[in-house]
């Protein structure tokens, strides 16, 4: 069965133009061996596939991607010029705003009623009654605003640290706590890609832990119906865990802000992570990138999986 499957696979690649086996620079593109702990083969042709795969249809130098394998957190595939370095993440760094501000409040959260612009959402027409679930699904900056009101960098460090997030610079405060910062970097809480992917494993992880229960809810009605459902629209069937941000650009070509997707499928017990970040546009925006990239990569995960039984 597994000899079987390895000579699948190696039919399939065989199949690919071999345009597509040039891979790109960058850490861990394609080698499955990124941090030592992806080394079984099956899971090292997989990531081979993935990241061949990836490059070859989203070639685009505006799209930067990790692909982790979410059990081990090896990096599987990525295009990202140096994802350990700290940078702004937007709302991707709302969970463990919330969790920082359960561990305050004995995991009580507040109700709390979006006006929009007048409570200083995104959306202008607002989100109404909303609760932490919900606040997760549609990213409510109002909500997380009132969450992070009196919060400081030293309320969130130790759930930073124990989800292994680099913690917020001292002076940070407030909603930028929540990735609602100023335009200015040195006003946000900076925190590395790689290290934010394998704090979404921790979640997971952690999934009986109070509050985790609540995101995790949130992130699987994202990709549903709220800002990420792009990411379920493009999927045959719903199957994500999802999360959504907007951030400051940090290319060196200036662009008002990029956007960001996490998602991790399928949602029972999550097999691969991938985090998107895409030059000058929305978060919501960069779930549809996330979305059509999972699906050319799924009959790869399948395969990959079945090797693993
Ligand atoms: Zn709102």
């Amino acid at each position: 069965m597994r000899i079987a499957a390895l000579l699948l696979m190696a039919a399939l690649c065989l199949l690919l133009p071999s345009s597509a086996r040039t891979q790109s620079s960058g850490p861990g593109v394609g080698d499955g061996r990124a941090d030592g702990s992806a080394n079984d083969p099956a899971t090292s042709l997989f990531a081979q596939s993935a990241g061949q795969v990836l490059n070859r249809d989203f070639p685009s130098d505006e799209i930067s991607f990790l692909l982790l394998d979410a059990r081990s957190g090896a990096v599987l595939a990525s295009r990202w010029d140096h994802p350990e370095t700290p940078i702004p993440l937007g709302s991707l760094l709302k969970p463990f705003t919330a969790l920082a501000y359960g561990e305050l409040h004995e995991f009580k959260y507040p109700a709390h009623i979006c006006r929009g612009t007048a409570t200083g959402c995104w959306r202008p027409r607002g989100h109404g009654a909303v609760n932490l679930t919900s606040a997760i699904a549609y990213s409510c900056n109002s909500y997380f605003r009132v969450l992070t009101a009196s919060m400081t960098a030293a309320d969130v460090t130790p759930t930073a640290t124990r989800f292994g997030l680099e913690p917020p610079a001292p002076g940070i405060f407030g909603p930028a706590l929540a990735g609602l910062g100023g335009r200015n970097p040195g006003d946000q809480w900076l925190v590395s890609p790689l290290n934010l992917a394998r704090a979404y494993m921790e979640l997971v992880r952690r999934r009986d832990q109070p509050g985790v229960r609540l995101i995790l809810s949130g992130m699987a009605q994202s990709a549903r119906q709220g800002t990420g459902a792009e990411v379920d629209r493009a999927l045959p069937h719903s199957d994500a865990l999802a999360k959504t941000g907007t951030a400051p650009c940090t290319h060196t070509r200036h662009a008002p802000g990029d956007g960001f997707t996490i998602a991790l499928t399928p949602v029972g017990e999550p097999q691969i992570l991938l985090l998107v970040r895409v030059y000058g546009v929305p978060g919501s925006q960069a779930g549809k990138t996330v979305g059509q990239m999972l699906r050319r990569i799924e009959p790869w995960a399948a395969v990959g999986q079945w090797q693993r039984e």
